[in-house]
């Protein structure tokens, strides 16, 4: 097979140029993703470096030839700078232009200028060596999910070794005639490979992109900004997900709703900005103090909720429990002011495979507002199924109990007992509810 090197070179500045331009036209579209103007640069230098080579008189330019490279390498860099800013890093200037420095600088050792084995094996080296530092950058981001990813750090090894290749054939073969015959039939396939690996690895990096502002404003739809945990919608959802898994794990599901006692005061007295960082520690608070397949979400003002997969009513207690406890302790002093922040809470649980999420939900807003009314910092238990609802009360000095609709009271240490049975009979029974 022959190929058409000049044809080949006028196909890969053409290319080049038009993907450079993709990108940063992909860029202009989403500037939150710089790593994309960096990109598109780095085609840009690529294009003007195979179009250098172009135009060279004759193969011997030497001028050409260093110019051209150097962009090239600077290109690769670039590349490579792109993929660091992509996670977060910063960009290593020195890193960056190394490859073309050195270059130029052996250039300059006449031995090395005139040695085509000497030159092959540098850009080679130098080509490889970025290929496979920006590789290592996407494999070191691998924590943030992005499937695009894959195909990027195998396309990217792949290349990091098809660029090592010529070494050992040009150290192997150093006598110039073979040389010679060995760039006759190689130069083509090895320009057209090179190709394809440009225009691939253009889609993969811009998929990616896309791939990561998808998820950016994915995200954003879904979490609260100030307390960084679910909002309403993205919490009804996973409700909705963990009751529709009832009848197949054969485990029940409950609700928590919490409310903040006196928020009102707490702002007046403190601030809106102490208010902010009391929602802040809640959410720390729910959120550690659950367990890592609970969710917990913010519905809004200083109104929260919390899903909890596979516990019935009392194991939900408990769970409570631990928030509201944890809560007192962590709100009493806030930026070191006496804030005495509190939760009331309601909770709700249902072994009924055809719940629904609003109706339980509804259930826990309803034991919150009796929790509310019989004076707060405290817990309140509604049945699901039977419209049975088991108070219970717990801080000290609290004055007893007034259940919510059709609910049963309980006095304070009847939450002790609620739990230790709970604790005995392990399995998050649906029987007990
Ligand atoms: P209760 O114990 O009965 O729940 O009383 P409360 O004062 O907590 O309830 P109320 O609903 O009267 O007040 C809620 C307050 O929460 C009013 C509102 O200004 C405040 N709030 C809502 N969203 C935010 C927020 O994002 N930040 C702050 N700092 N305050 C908020
Ligand atoms: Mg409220
Ligand atoms: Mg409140």
């Amino acid at each position: 097979m022959s190929l058409d090197v000049p044809t080949l070179f006028i196909v890969s500045i053409f290319v080049t140029t038009i993907l450079g331009l993709f990108l940063l036209f992909a860029w202009v579209q989403d500037r939150s993703i710089r790593a994309l103007a960096w990109w598109g640069a780095a085609y840009l230098i690529g294009g003007i470096s195979v179009g250098i080579y172009t135009v060279q008189d004759s193969l011997s330019s030497a001028l050409s030839m260093a110019i051209g490279n150097a962009l090239l390498f600077v290109a690769c860099g670039v590349i490579w700078s792109g993929a660091r800013l992509f996670h977060g890093r910063e960009v290593r200037p020195i890193g960056m232009f190394a490859g073309a420095m050195v270059w130029l600088v052996a250039l300059t050792i006449p031995g090395f200028a005139a040695s085509a084995t000497g030159r092959i094996v540098l850009s080679s080296a130098a080509i490889s060596a970025y290929t496979i530092m920006t590789a290592f950058e996407i494999w070191g981001g691998r924590r943030e999910w992005l499937l695009s990813r894959w195909p990027a750090f195998a396309v990217l090894v792949l290349q990091g070794i098809v660029f090592l290749s010529p070494i050992p054939i040009v150290l192997l073969a150093p006598a110039e005639a073979t040389l010679a015959e060995f760039a006759g039939n190689w130069f083509g396939i090895f320009a057209l490979e090179t190709l394809l690996y440009a225009i691939a690895t253009a889609f993969i990096i811009l998929t990616m992109a896309k791939e990561r502002s998808e998820r950016i404003h994915r995200t954003a739809a879904t979490i609260d900004p100030l307390t960084e945990i679910f909002n309403r919608r993205a919490l009804m959802d996973a409700g909705r997900r963990v009751l529709g898994r009832i009848a197949w794990d054969k485990e029940p599901a409950a609700v928590l709703m919490f409310d903040l006692d006196h928020f009102k005061k707490i702002n007046d007295r403190f601030g809106h900005a102490v208010g902010d960082r009391a929602l802040q520690t809640f959410a720390r608070t729910a959120a550690a103090k659950l367990r890592a397949t609970d969710i917990v979400g913010r519905l809004g003002g200083e109104e929260f909720a919390a899903v909890l997969p596979a516990t019935n009513l009392q194991a939900a207690a408990i769970a409570a429990e631990r928030v509201r406890e944890a809560f007192e302790v962590a709100a009493k002093d806030i930026d070191g002011l006496p804030v005495g922040g509190t939760v009331s809470i309601g909770a709700a649980a249902t072994d009924n495979p055809d719940a629904d999420m609003d109706k339980l939900l509804a259930l826990a807003d309803q034991a919150l507002y009796a929790a509310k009314a019989s004076g707060r910092n405290r817990i309140v238990l509604s049945g699901s199924s039977e419209e049975r609802a088991v108070a219970v009360s717990e801080p000290q000095s609290a004055p007893p109990v007034s259940g919510g609709r059709g609910s049963a009271t309980l006095a304070p240490n009847e939450l002790t007992t609620a739990i230790s049975a709970a604790r005995a009979s392990r399995k998050p029974a649906a029987e007990a509810a």
